[in-house]
């Protein structure tokens, strides 16, 4: 696949979405194109097959769509991190403050072993709020995360700092 190819040129950037300030990263014409899309899991999957990962975790819901094609790739499972009410069964719930207000995430109780190596995906890292939940939430059922993984990473909020695994990222907006 297209080791040279310039992945940013696939993102668009959305400004005062969804409120006025906020630039919005859209990875739509990522998705829509099938060797940018193919090259990012591509690339994603180089940067976490080190870390060893028994378990991919996605972040609903665009983290379910990087998640669901770098386990096929690595060969390893892959479990969801929900919005709260969406999974059946006992689930386990972390709830973390946003700008205004809270959100909560849910995993099923017995979604990981214990002491199983899960790596963490998501599209975009900003505050890092939303991967430090769900770090929180993986370790309070037993999970190892040696990493969080994403496409972006919006590097002047600094994000990276608020987390204790290291955090790979294929690309950088400053
Ligand atoms: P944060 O918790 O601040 O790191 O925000 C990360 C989450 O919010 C990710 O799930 C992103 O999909 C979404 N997000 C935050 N900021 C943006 C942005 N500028 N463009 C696109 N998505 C964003």
């Amino acid at each position: 696949m297209s080791k040279d190819m310039d992945l940013k040129k696939h993102i668009r950037s959305i400004p005062d979405f969804p409120k006025p300030g906020i630039l919005f990263y859209d990875i739509s014409t990522l998705l829509a194109h099938p060797k940018a899309w193919h090259t990012t899991i591509e690339r994603l999957a180089d940067l976490i097959r080190p870390h060893k990962p028994d378990v991919l975790a996605g972040i609903e819901s665009r983290g379910f769509l990087l998640a669901a094609p770098l386990a096929l790739a690595l060969g390893t499972g892959f479990v969801m991190l929900r919005k709260k009410g969406k999974l059946p069964g006992m689930t386990v719930r972390h709830t973390y403050a946003l700008e205004y207000g809270t959100d909560t995430i849910e995993i099923q109780q017995d979604a990981v072993h214990k002491g199983a190596r899960v790596v963490l995906v998501d599209d975009l890292l900003a505050t890092g709020g939303t991967m430090a939940a769900a770090v929180e939430l993986l370790e309070s059922v037993g999970a190892v995360v040696p990493t969080a993984a994403c496409i972006i990473e919006l590097t002047f909020l600094e994000g990276r700092k608020k987390l204790k695994p290291p955090v790979e990222t294929l690309l950088q907006y400053d």
